[in-house]
């Protein structure tokens, strides 16, 4: 029995993905869902998440539903789904309720297999009418860790799972992160309303081949530039602020080194442009903002460098675990100064505005949208925050921070900016069509354009490129939006114009001022916790030992790890108990990067987990001894 279940996984991935095995403890979890079990599954970042639920839902009957929070990830799962044959559907913010409720039927009527949806959808009614319809084989959430307060990114609409579990008591949960405490796993466990049988699998969150180092610097810069240098391949530099991304990437650029900025200030088409040189290596290194990488696979980045020290190990751990996917050789470089510390304290200060500014804030918001007391509910507006700050004479910064309070109140969902395309689909049937066609000679050719080029336009939205059909028409891009509104008008289609906003969901209606209520328990717990992670981010940046690698897997509950040896910690403790060996280590790669010829001093930097003196010392001792010679313009030769 056992035996037959896992071919009939290992043939599932075989014949949609075309893998021939399981990755570590990928068939565990699966075999676990498949039996009904709540689960919980903490693997790396790249570990093959996605697979754990996939794999088992195909399997099974009814559709799957998965609660994600990043926009942009559900869509690309659900185009990856689409184009392996498998249906799939997602329902998010920026969509119209006509959309999700077309999205909707679909999903009780349609066949799907697999709904993606954002959490603050959950409560909808529009929802749970619908949902009573469904059948889902199992529910499955994604970045588990956002439904805990302790964890580093809470998300209040998260808590709203537990009630959908109780509409489908026995529907199973699996809960899929890779960044949880100890603290934060009990806290999905327990949130997620696991039941007694429950299963956590965790593998262990060791990177072997990753060397972590961090580096005192004044010099960031300089310190940079040597790791460019030093290390081949291609690279990452997150830094805090996009001006930053952008300064670095110049500095690379006049350095020789093919680089770019990434930031969310950048309009998305550039965005995914970037993003794709950068895959395929026209760009070498991207100096970036957190806004990068999320969901990005790229298997052979060979360091990642922190610019800025970050607010939580969480994030530290999840952006250095970028580099080196591939299992080979990588680097995980924090520069660290003095001026990291003061600067994480003011955005700790700033973080938590008071009440006042909190409460006026949320009086505003529902001002500024053109909402009275009483209204506004489940509705989504597109919202800047730039022009909100400017009509209310703030700087965006101080009401951004007011607004991730309402949000972590459950007032409020701010959602990224995302690239939605047009969307059309036909709102009468064949028949009718045919009708209009016939009254409407003109518009007959655009209707026989539309169903040539796209399809399903009868079954639910479509995603349609208006410069696309311009092009095979022959017609200005005008024209075409002028049809399409045209149709619209008529009845004959819904047609949903492409827009890039971001976009702010309320959940309730307006409050009358003396009814916001902030609760101050939970508060100054949210600041209590940011200041706790703060302080193991700094006190990982500023402490000599002990190993890196250590000090990381404990904060993550591994307390059992051995040292690496290869962070800048393990590398200077060996160089201390034996100077002999770190010495020869030292000649050696020396030696070996001579080898394709003669480098400058700087470039031998790629030595750069240990210490500069030492291997000043060690290019002294090889010079006298006659080995190398070094020449007065710094080029080394043997
Ligand atoms: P996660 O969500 O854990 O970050 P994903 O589910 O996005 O990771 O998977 C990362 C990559 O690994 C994807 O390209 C996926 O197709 C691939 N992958 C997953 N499982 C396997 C496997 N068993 N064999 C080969 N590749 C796999
Ligand atoms: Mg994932």
């Amino acid at each position: 029995m056992g035996k037959n279940l896992t071919s009939k996984f290992r043939e599932t991935l075989l014949r949609y993905w075309g893998y021939s095995s399981f990755r570590n403890a990928q068939e565990e979890i699966i075999t676990s869902v498949y039996a009904g079990t709540d689960t919980l599954a903490l693997l790396p970042t790249g570990g093959g998440k996605s697979i754990c639920f996939q794999v088992p839902s195909l399997l099974m009957d009814g559709i799957c539903i998965v609660v994600s929070p990043l926009i942009a990830l559900m869509k690309d799962q659900v185009e990856s789904l689409k184009k392996l044959g498998i249906k799939a559907l997602s329902i998010h913010s920026g969509m119209s309720s006509y959309e999700i409720d077309v999205a909707l039927d679909n999903a009780v009527y349609g066949n799907y297999k697999f709904l993606y949806l954002s959490p603050e959808r959950l409560s909808t009614e529009l929802f749970r009418a619908r949902v009573q319809k469904m059948q889902p084989s199992l529910l499955v959430v994604d970045e588990a860790h956002c439904i805990s307060q302790w964890g580093y990114d809470f998300r209040p609409s998260y808590l709203r799972i537990a009630e959908f579990r109780k509409w489908y008591p026995n529907v199973p949960v699996l809960g899929l992160t890779a960044t949880a405490t100890p603290q934060v796993t009990e806290d999905i466990v327990e949130k997620l309303a696991f039941r007694k049988d429950h299963r956590v699998f965790q593998t262990s969150f060791e990177r072997k081949n990753l060397a972590y180092v961090v580096r005192q610097a004044e010099d960031k810069l300089g310190q940079l530039l040597r790791i460019a240098e030093g290390v081949e391949g291609t690279g990452l530099v997150y830094v805090r602020e996009r001006k930053k991304a952008e300064e670095v990437a110049e500095f690379l650029l006049f350095n020789g080194h093919k680089a770019d900025a990434y930031h969310a200030g950048l309009p998305a088409p550039q965005r995914t442009a970037k993003q794709e040189a950068w895959k395929k290596e026209e760009i070498r290194i991207m100096a970036a903002t957190n806004a990068f990488g999320m969901g990005i696979d790229k298997p052979d980045v060979r360091f990642v460098c922190h610019f800025d020290v970050p607010d939580a190990p969480e994030a530290y751990f999840q952006e250095a675990g970028r580099a080196g996917r591939d299992g080979k050789k990588a680097y995980a470089v924090l520069l660290y100064n003095s001026s990291d510390d003061r600067r994480l304290k003011q955005i700790f200060n700033i973080s938590f505005p008071d009440a006042a500014l909190i409460k006026e804030t949320y009086q505003n918001l529902y001002s500024y949208l053109g909402l009275g007391y009483g209204e506004g509910a489940e509705q989504l507006f597109d919202f800047k925050i730039e022009e909100f700050a400017k009509r209310f004479n703030k700087h965006p910064s101080t009401l951004w921070y007011a607004l991730q309070s309402l949000e972590q109140e459950g007032y409020i969902s701010l959602t990224e900016e995302v690239d939605n395309p047009s969307r059309i689909t036909f709102r009468v049937n064949r028949d009718e069509l045919y009708k209009v066609q016939i009254a409407n000679p003109r518009l007959d050719t655009f209707i026989k354009l539309l169903l040539r080029t796209y399809t399903g336009l009868f079954n639910g939205f479509v995603s349609i490129d208006e410069n696309h059909l311009s092009q095979v028409s022959r017609s200005a891009p005008a024209v075409i939006s002028e049809y399409l509104m045209h149709l619209s008008r008529l009845g004959v289609i819904s047609y949903i114009p492409k827009k890039r906003s971001p976009q702010v969901f309320l959940h309730t209606h307006r409050l009358e001022p003396g009814n916001v209520y902030l609760n101050p328990a939970s508060f100054l717990q949210r600041k209590d916790t940011w200041f706790r992670r703060m302080e193991a981010m700094l006190q990982y940046a500023s402490s000599e030992a002990p190993c890196r690698s250590k000090q990381l897997l404990a904060y993550f509950g591994e307390g059992t790890a051995s040292d690496c040896g290869i962070c800048d910690v393990c590398l200077a403790r060996a160089g201390e108990k034996d100077p002999k060996k770190t010495f020869e280590r030292i000649a050696g790669k020396i030696t070996k990067s001579l080898q394709k010829g003669p480098v400058n001093i700087r470039q031998l930097d790629l030595l750069f987990t240990e210490s500069s003196d030492q291997v000043m010392e060690v290019l002294r001792a090889m010079a006298e001894n006659g080995d190398i010679r070094i020449s007065d313009d710094s080029i080394i030769q043997t």
